[in-house]
């Protein structure tokens, strides 16, 4: 089941809601429908609009000389 981080516009509350289906989700604390998705971390981890130090992971230097592997 898929959790959802909302942001109400209304009342401006955090809060994650467990959402199945079509349901439509409403903020908790005032019934507003006006709700900004939130991307939680652990949800995707692709959708990072900061650069922390990249993606990629350090790659051993030297690793590939003497194989051929890298032309
Ligand atoms: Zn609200």
């Amino acid at each position: 089941m898929p959790l959802y981080e909302y942001r109400c516009k209304k009342c401006e509350k955090n809060f994650e809601i467990l959402q199945r289906g079509s349901e439509k989700a409403v903020c908790p604390e005032c019934g507003g429908k006006s709700l900004e998705k939130q991307f939680s971390v652990f949800a995707s981890g692709g959708q990072q609009s900061e650069s922390s130090g990249g993606g990629m992971p350090p790659s051993s230097p030297g690793s590939c000389s003497g194989t051929g592997c890298c032309g």
